[in-house]
Formats: C-alpha cells, structure tokens, sequence
C-alpha cells in the first residue's frame, strides 16, 4: 500500500477543513474503511491523505421536523438495520441494510460509505486494467465477462451495476442528501446524486466533489405509503444481490394510486423504472397487477452479451416486492 498521511477529526468543521483541496495532494475521507482499504491494498486508489469521518460525523439517527428521519452518514449499517423508527416507517431501508455482506461488514461499514463505495466490476478492480473509470481508454466489458453488469442505462461509456444497497430504498422513499464542504451546505435528492456514466464524469458514480462529504441522509415523512423490497442473490450472504427491486405505494383500498418501483443491481444508477410506475398507476393491487409491472420494466432492458439472465430475475425481483404488500 502506498504511504499515505491520516487525519482523524472529532468534529464535523474539522473533517470538512481537513478535507480542504491542496494542489497535487489527492484527500479522501474514510469511514469504516471495508471498501477504501481494499482498493488501497490493491492500488486502486492511491490517496496521499485519509480523513476518518468516524469521530467526526454523526452517527444518529433523529426525527425531522415532518416527521421523517435524519440519518448520520457515521451510522453503522448494523444500527441501522436494528433501528426500530427506520424499521417503521421505512423497512425496505431496514431489510436492505440487513441484507448487506455479513455481520462483520455490517458493524464495520457506515451508511454514508456503503451510498459512496465505488463499482465492484472485476476489471476496475483489477490494478492491470486501466478501463475508462481509470482514465483508460476502453471498457473490458463490453466484450470480455459482462455476466454482473448492467441491462438498463447501458449506453456507456462504463457498464457498471451501482454497487450499494442502501441507495435504492434511499431513492425510492424519496430521500435527499446533506453534503457539506468547506464552501458550506448544500441539498441534494438522492435521485439527482446518483450520475449516469458519460465522457466527462465516467471517473465518478454521483455529483460528489473531491472536497466534499455526505454527512446526513433525511427521509421525508413516509405517508400512508405500503413498501416491499425483494433481493435476490447466488449465495443468501457474503455478496451482493445480482438483481433487486424497491417498490414503495400509495393504495386507494385495494387500488393503487401511484408508486415508485426503484431497481438495484442492474444499472449503473439506482434505476427508477418509469414504464413500470405507468404500469401500476389505478391498477387493483393482485398478481395480474405485479406480473404486467414487471414486464413493463423490463420492456426497456437492453442486457450485455453474458447476463440476459438478469432480466427475468429482475422481473421475479419486482414481482415479489409488489406481492409483499398485496400479501400484507
Ligand atoms: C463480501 C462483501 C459483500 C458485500 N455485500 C454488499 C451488499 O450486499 N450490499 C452493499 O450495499 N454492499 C455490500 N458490500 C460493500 C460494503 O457494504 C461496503 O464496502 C461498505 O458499506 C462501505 O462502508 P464503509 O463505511 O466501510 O466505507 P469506506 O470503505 O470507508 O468508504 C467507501 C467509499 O466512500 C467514501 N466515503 C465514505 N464515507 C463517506 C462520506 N460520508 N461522504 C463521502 N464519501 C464517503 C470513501 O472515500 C470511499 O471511497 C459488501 C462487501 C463485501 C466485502
Ligand atoms: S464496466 Fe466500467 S469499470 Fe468495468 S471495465 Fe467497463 S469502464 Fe471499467
């Protein structure tokens, strides 16, 4: 691992003024540290300076004033998957965060890391492929082993799946994002940080600048809203999920009024999937309803050569968080 300089701040102002810019010196800011390190052992990502945000940033969670939550980005993913008021009002956040990795990673990744934690395409992690996410000069995807990447947001440059569980039921609850940078504060939706790959920012998943941290993730208050969240994955821990589906809804007795179907797993984005909220909208909430919503989404796939197989587990995936709710 390259030698590198390590800050450790106990207070918010000070993590956002050690992360001030200096010329030729690349700053990051750590968390628990399970992906950052692993990219720093394998030369990934060579910072010359750390800044820990785990004495530094709130790790809390506490009401909003509507009614909603203000989760600290220092939060541990284990606490939040315990947290009885996120488990209330938003339990596809509280089983997407129980599902993450193992134990292990759980009480050692923060929130505000597993929203920040960078792709996990095999060529990016390898130090001897220098793709377009590396400042190269081709995807090794596109025509080498593509089986966990993406089928919807395809156009390139990069095809990678966003590799956080926690942003999906971020975007789908509607929630916005607090960063904060020696300029000040500043407001994003979470369905506006997450950035398709282009030619200019294929370097980065989200509108993060180099100086700055997530320091609160805030949900809006839920409303009379039915939520289901369906993963599925090889193995039932240990990885990641190979397709998922947030689908959260707002019901007229058995009607539903309209809905939000966010896709996990299968884009380089948290993929909202607008043909199946067309689909839901005054439909009677049944498995007819599920199965047409499903196909609606997948209408827009458009899979690499090796993971077609994502489309129908994609389908299974939106099919069964609808019957969650209908199932009660
Ligand atoms: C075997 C295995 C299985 C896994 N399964 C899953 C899974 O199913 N779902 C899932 O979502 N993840 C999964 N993960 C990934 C794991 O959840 C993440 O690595 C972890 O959540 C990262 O959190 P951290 O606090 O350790 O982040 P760190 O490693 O400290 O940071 C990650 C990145 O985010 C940046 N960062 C950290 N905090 C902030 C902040 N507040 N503001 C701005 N930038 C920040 C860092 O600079 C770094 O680039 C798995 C990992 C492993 C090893
Ligand atoms: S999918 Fe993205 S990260 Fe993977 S090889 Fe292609 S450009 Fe690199």
């Amino acid at each position: 691992m390259k030698a590198f300089a390590y800050v450790n701040p106990t207070s918010e102002r000070d993590a956002v003024a050690a992360m001030t810019k200096r010329e030729g010196v690349t700053i990051l800011p750590m968390a628990g540290g399970q992906d950052l390190l692993a990219r720093m052992k394998d030369y990934i990502t060579t910072p010359d300076r750390l800044v820990n945000l785990k004495g530094a940033l709130d790790g809390s969670v506490v009401a909003a004033p509507d009614g909603g939550l203000k989760i600290g980005s220092a939060m541990k993913i284990a606490d939040l998957a315990e947290h009885a008021q996120v488990a209330k009002l938003y339990p596809a956040v509280a089983r997407a965060a129980i599902e993450i990795g193992t134990p292990q990673l759980r009480n050692q990744g923060t929130v505000g890391g597993n929203v920040n934690q960078r792709p996990r395409c095999w060529y990016f992690r390898n130090e001897e492929f220098v793709c377009f996410k590396k400042g190269g000069s081709r995807c090794f995807a596109t025509t080498g082993e593509n089986q966990y990447h993406a089928i919807f947001g395809n156009n390139g440059p990069s095809h990678i799946v966003h590799p956080s569980s926690l942003a999906v039921p971020f975007v789908a609850y509607g929630a916005t994002f607090r960063l904060m940078s020696p300029r000040g504060e500043r407001i994003v939706p979470a369905a506006e940080y997450f950035t398709l790959p282009t030619n200019r920012n294929v370097l980065k998943e989200n509108v993060l600048e180099d100086d700055e941290v997530l320091t609160h993730v805030i949900l809006p208050a839920p409303g009379n809203v039915k939520t289901g969240h369906y993963e599925v994955r090889y193995k039932q821990s240990h990885d990641w999920p190979l397709a998922f589906a947030t689908v959260v809804l707002t019901l007229n007795g058995n009607t539903i009024s309209s809905g939000r179907v966010v896709l996990g797993a299968v884009a380089p984005t948290p993929w909202r999937s607008r043909p199946a909220e067309a689909a839901l909208a005054g439909k009677p909430l049944n498995e007819s309803t599920a199965v047409q919503v499903a196909e609606a989404a997948v209408a827009e796939a458009r899979p690499m050569s090796g993971n077609a197989y994502k489309v129908q587990i994609t389908k299974t995936a939106i099919k069964r968080a609808i019957m969650q709710i209908a199932n009660g």
